[in-house]
C-alpha cells in the first residue's frame, strides 16, 4: 500500500520556515514518522539566512546564496506546503488562523516564526521606512533604496534605528555598497542611532571599541540615547522631541514576538514570546512546541539570536518525533556564550566572544564559509525516494461504490460551517433535500453545461478547489459565457475522521470562493473518499446560441492572442520531483488562481471569431483544434511564447509532464522549415495546462488594442502567439515561424 493511502493520524504543524524547522524537515525526510501528515505553514518560501543579509545588502551575495528554498526540502519530508501567513492561534480548540484563507486544524504544533524589529507592523504601510525583517519585504525597499541612491542626484540621508549587531551590520553593509555606485557614497549619509549609551550593548568594551573606531573611519554618525519613535516630514523623531533629518528609515530595533500571540492562550513571558520548558515545550499547552526567536526558555535566558534558533533546531525534531511515538520529550540546554561574528560590510569581519575580541579579513572568510556551508546543506538535496517506499504502517480496507460516499458526521459539520462563515446554504444539493438540482433556463437561451475533474496536483487543499473551480469555469469563458451555477464531485483521502473533516472544509472553501468570485450559485455536489483527493466540476451558463464564441471561425490574417503564459504542467511535474524552486511554484499557482473571467469581459470589447482554453492538450493540441474547425492553418511564432517563470529552465533539462508524450503525437501535423524546433520553447507547445488562459482570434488590425487592453487588466504577458493563415497543405495545420 503506498504511504498516501494510511490513514494519518497525527497532524503536525511547522509553523514558519525558521532556522529550527530547516533541521526538523531535513530530519523528516531522513526519517518519516510514522502515521503524521506533516503541514508546513510559511510566509515565505524562500527563507533568509539572516547571518548574510548584510553581506547581500553589501553587494557580495546574489539572493539565492543567502536563501534557502523550502518547497524541495519539505517535499523531501513529505510535508503538505501552505504558502500564508498565520494570523492567529486558538490553542485551546487547536485551530491555527490563517490570513486570507480558512483555519486548519491540529493535533502537534510546532512555533518557528521568529521575531521583527519592534515597530516593523507600524512601517509597513510606508515606502519611505521600513524594517529589516520580514526578510522579503526588507530586500524589496532595500532594491527600492539601491535604485534611488544609483539615479538620484541629490542626497539622500537614511536613518538607522538601532545599534546591536545587526543595525551595525547593515549600516556598514550600506556603506560598503554606497562606495561600490560609481562614488555614489558622497551623496549618501548614514546615521544609527540607538535608545543606549553605546552600540553593541551585548558585547564586550573590546568589541564596542573596533566598530565605534570603524563607523567613525567611514563616516557614519552616531546617535546615542537618542529612541526613535515616529518618521515624517523627513524628519525622525524621539520621546523628548529631538529630531534626524532623513529622507529613509530603516528600523532594527529589538526583536518583538507576533502581536496575535496574544490572543492565543499561550502562557508568553512579558514581551509576549511564547514561554516553554527546555523541551521547547509549550508552559501551558504540551502539543505546542516553540524554537528560535519567538520561544523564550523558562530557566535558560538567551538572546534572540540565529545561533540558538540553529541550536534548537536537532533537539526540536527529536522531540517532536517523540511525541509522535507517545514518548517524552527530553530537555536541551542551550549554551552560555557563543562566538559571533560581525561583518564591517568589506569582507572583513569582528569575532566577539566573552571577553574577546579579535579582527580580520581571516574572520570574514570563515564566517562566510560557514554561513555558505549552512545554506547549502538544506539546497542541496540528495535524490527524492520512489514511491514505493515500504509504507510503515497498514490500513483497514476501504469500502469502494457507497461505501466510499463520506459520512454525514464529516460532511455536514462542514457544509454547516460554510454556510455558517458564507451566508450559502450548500446542504440541499449534498445532503437531503430533493435529489438533483432544477435550474430554469431562460427563454430564447440555450444551457451551455461542461465538466472537469482532476486529481489533486497541490497538497493544499484550499488551493487545489479555487484551481479545479477556476479550471473548470474557463470552459465556459471560452465560449464568452458567464457562468450561471455548478455541480460539485469531491474527494478526500482516507484518514482520520477529523482530517477528513479538515481537508473536506478546505476544499469545499476554496471551491465556493472561486464560485462566488465568478457569481457562480453552488448547486449541490457529491462527496466521498479515495487514495487522493480529486475534484471535479460541472459548470452551467446561458447565453443565445449566435453569441457563442466557437473553436471555429478563423480567418486568415487572424491575431491568435493568449492571455496566460505557459508551462505549469512541466512546473509540477518538477515539483512532485523535488526540482522545482519555490518561487517558481508560487508564480505559477498565482497564474493558475488568476481566472478567465475579466479576460473574457475585455474580450467582449473586440471581435473575437473563434475561441478556446488551453489546457490539457496544450498549446499546440488546442491551436491546432481550432485552425482545423476553421479550415485554416496557423503560424506559431515560437520566441513569442509567454511562459511562466522557471518554465525555459525545466524545458532544457527535457523534464515534462506525463502527458506531454501524448500531446507531441500532433508533432507530425506541424511543419518547421526554419528549424526552430531546437528552441527550448518548442516542448512547451505541447505542456498540459490546468486552469490555463484563453485562446482567441481577432482580426488582425485589432490585435494591439486587444492585448493592450489585457495586459491593463492584470493579464501581464497576454501576447500574440500565432495567426491564421490558409491551409496549403493536408500535411500541417501548424507552421513554427520566428517573427
Ligand atoms: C541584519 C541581521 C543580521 C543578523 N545576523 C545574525 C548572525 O550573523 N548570527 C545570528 O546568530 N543571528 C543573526 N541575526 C539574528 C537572527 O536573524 C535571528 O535570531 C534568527 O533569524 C531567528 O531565527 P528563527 O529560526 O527564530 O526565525 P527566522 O529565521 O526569522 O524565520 C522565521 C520564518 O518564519 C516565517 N514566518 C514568520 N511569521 C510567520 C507567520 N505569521 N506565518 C507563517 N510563517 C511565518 C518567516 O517567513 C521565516 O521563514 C541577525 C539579524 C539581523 C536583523
Amino acid at each position: 500500500m503506498r504511504k498516501s493511502e494510511l490513514p494519518p493520524r497525527t497532524d503536525l504543524i511547522l509553523l514558519g520556515g525558521g532556522h529550527s524547522h530547516l533541521f526538523v524537515l531535513e530530519r523528516l525526510a531522513m526519517r518519516p514518522p510514522p502515521a503524521t501528515r506533516i503541514t508546513l505553514v510559511t510566509r515565505d518560501l524562500h527563507t533568509p539566512y539572516s547571518g548574510m543579509l548584510p553581506g547581500y545588502v553589501a553587494g557580495h551575495y546574489a539572493f539565492d546564496d543567502a536563501h534557502i528554498d523550502l518547497l524541495p526540502l519539505a517535499r523531501r519530508a513529505g510535508a503538505r506546503v501552505i504558502h500564508a501567513e498565520a494570523c492567529g492561534l486558538d490553542a485551546d480548540r487547536r485551530q491555527l488562523a490563517i490570513a486570507g484563507r480558512p483555519p486548519l486544524g491540529y493535533d502537534l504544533l510546532s512555533i518557528n516564526i521568529g521575531s521583527r524589529p519592534t515597530f516593523a507592523a507600524e512601517v509597513e504601510a510606508d515606502p519611505r521606512q521600513f524594517a529589516v525583517k520580514p526578510v522579503d519585504r526588507f530586500i524589496e525597499a532595500w532594491q527600492r533604496l539601491e535604485c534611488r541612491l544609483r539615479d538620484d542626484a541629490g542626497e539622500i540621508r537614511v536613518a538607522i534605528v538601532g545599534a546591536g549587531a545587526g543595525g551595525v551590520e547593515l549600516a556598514l553593509a550600506l556603506d560598503h555598497r554606497a562606495r561600490h555606485l560609481d562614488g555614489r557614497r558622497g551623496q549618501l549619509r548614514i546615521v544609527l542611532c540607538n535608545d543606549r549609551e553605546q552600540i553593541l550593548a551585548s558585547h564586550n568594551p573590546r568589541v564596542r571599541r573596533i566598530f565605534e573606531r570603524i563607523l567613525r573611519q567611514r563616516g557614519i554618525e552616531l546617535r546615542h540615547r537618542f529612541r526613535a519613535l515616529e518618521f515624517g516630514d523627513a524628519e525622525l523623531r524621539d520621546e523628548s522631541g529631538h529630531a534626524i533629518a532623513a529622507d529613509a528609515v530603516i528600523w532594527v530595533t529589538h526583536a518583538s514576538p507576533a502581536p496575535w500571540l496574544r490572543e492565543s492562550g499561550l502562557e508568553l513571558d512579558d514581551a509576549g514570546f511564547v514561554r516553554v520548558a527546555p523541551t521547547l515545550q509549550s508552559l501551558s499547552h504540551a502539543e505546542v512546541f516553540a524554537a528560535g526567536d519567538i520561544a523564550a526558555v523558562a530557566g535558560y535566558p538567551r538572546p534572540k539570536s540565529g545561533v540558538f534558533a540553529v541550536r534548537q533546531g536537532l533537539p526540536l525534531a527529536r522531540n517532536l518525533r517523540r511525541v509522535v511515538e507517545g514518548r517524552s520529550p527530553l530537555e536541551f540546554r542551550p549554551q552560555r556564550q557563543f562566538l559571533s561574528l560581525i561583518s564591517t560590510g568589506d569582507r572583513y569581519a569582528v569575532a566577539s566572544r566573552g571577553r574577546w575580541a579579535f579582527a580580520g579579513r581571516w574572520w570574514w572568510r570563515l564566517k562566510d564559509r560557514i554561513d555558505r556551508k549552512f545554506v547549502r546543506r538544506f539546497g542541496e538535496l540528495p535524490p527524492m525516494a520512489g514511491d514505493d517506499e515500504a509504507a510503515p504502517d497498514l490500513a483497514p480496507m476501504r469500502c469502494g461504490g457507497c461505501g466510499s460516499k463520506l459520512g454525514s458526521g464529516i460532511l455536514e459539520p462542514v457544509l454547516t460551517r460554510i454556510a455558517d462563515e458564507t451566508g450559502l446554504d450548500l446542504r440541499g444539493g449534498f445532503a437531503y433535500a430533493d435529489d438533483a438540482a432544477l435550474v430554469k433556463v431562460p427563454e430564447g437561451a440555450a444551457l451551455i453545461q461542461t465538466v472537469d475533474h482532476f486529481s489533486s496536483f497541490v497538497d493544499d487543499p484550499y488551493t487545489f478547489g479555487r484551481i479545479a473551480a477556476n479550471h473548470a469555469l474557463g470552459d465556459l469563458y471560452a465560449m464568452g459565457v458567464p457562468p450561471h451555477s455548478a455541480l460539485v464531485s469531491v474527494s478526500v483521502a482516507f484518514g482520520g475522521e477529523r482530517q477528513q473533516a479538515d481537508d473536506l472544509y478546505l476544499l469545499l472553501s476554496g471551491i465556493v470562493a472561486t464560485l462566488r468570485a465568478n457569481e457562480t450559485r453552488l448547486l449541490g455536489g457529491h462527496s466521498g473518499e479515495a487514495a487522493q483527493m480529486s475534484c471535479g466540476l460541472s459548470v452551467n451558463g446561458f447565453a443565445e446560441p449566435l453569441m457563442l464564441w466557437r473553436k471555429s471561425g478563423l480567418e486568415p490574417g487572424d491575431a491568435l492572442l493568449l492571455t496566460k503564459p505557459l508551462g505549469s504542467g512541466m512546473l509540477f511535474a518538477a515539483d512532485m520531483r523535488g526540482r522545482a524552486r519555490g518561487d517558481w511554484i508560487d508564480r505559477a499557482l498565482a497564474s493558475m488562481l488568476q481566472g478567465n473571467r475579466e479576460a473574457m469581459r475585455r474580450l467582449r470589447r473586440f471581435d473575437v471569431r473563434a475561441c478556446t482554453d488551453v489546457t490539457g492538450f496544450g498549446l499546440a493540441g488546442h491551436l491546432f483544434e481550432m485552425a482545423r474547425a476553421s479550415g485554416v492553418a496557423a503560424e506559431v511564432v515560437l520566441p513569442a511564447l509567454p511562459l511562466l517563470a522557471g518554465a525555459a529552465e525545466l524545458a532544457a533539462t527535457g523534464l515534462v509532464s506525463s502527458l506531454q508524450p501524448q500531446n507531441l503525437r500532433l508533432r507530425h501535423q506541424i511543419d518547421d522549415p526554419a528549424g526552430l524546433a531546437a528552441d527550448p520553447r518548442y516542448p512547451l507547445l505541447f505542456d498540459p495546462q490546468t486552469a490555463g488562459g484563453l485562446l482567441a482570434g481577432v482580426p488582425a488590425a485589432q490585435a494591439a488594442e486587444a492585448v493592450a487592453t489585457l495586459r491593463a487588466a492584470g493579464f501581464t504577458q497576454a501576447t500574440v502567439v500565432a495567426r491564421a493563415v490558409a491551409a496549403e497543405s493536408p500535411d500541417w495545420s501548424l507552421r513554427l515561424v520566428s517573427a
